[in-house]
């Protein structure tokens, strides 16, 4: 088993976290650097399910919920 973050693209909403930047505060957050957003407003991508470590650093950072853990 394996925890990965999943993120959920009806959720997301890059403007609305960030209405200035649609920066995504979950990519900050993860220091694995497995959370990617190829253009400002993008939702973000997990590079990885593998070396994702679920420590759930991203979930936090998302203030709308967007991603959740899950076992893989
Ligand atoms: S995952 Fe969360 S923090 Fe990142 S862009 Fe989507 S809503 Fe914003
Ligand atoms: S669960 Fe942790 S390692 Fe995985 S994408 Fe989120 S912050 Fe990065």
């Amino acid at each position: 088993m394996n925890k990965y973050a999943n993120i959920d693209f009806e959720r997301c909403s890059p403007y609305v976290c960030d209405g200035r930047d649609g920066l995504c505060a979950a990519v900050r957050a993860c220091t694995h650097k497995l959370l990617e957003q190829e253009e400002p407003g993008d939702p973000p991508m997990l590079l990885s399910i593998r070396m994702c470590v679920g420590c759930g650093s991203c979930v936090a950072a998302c203030p709308l919920g967007a991603i959740e853990i899950k076992n893989g």
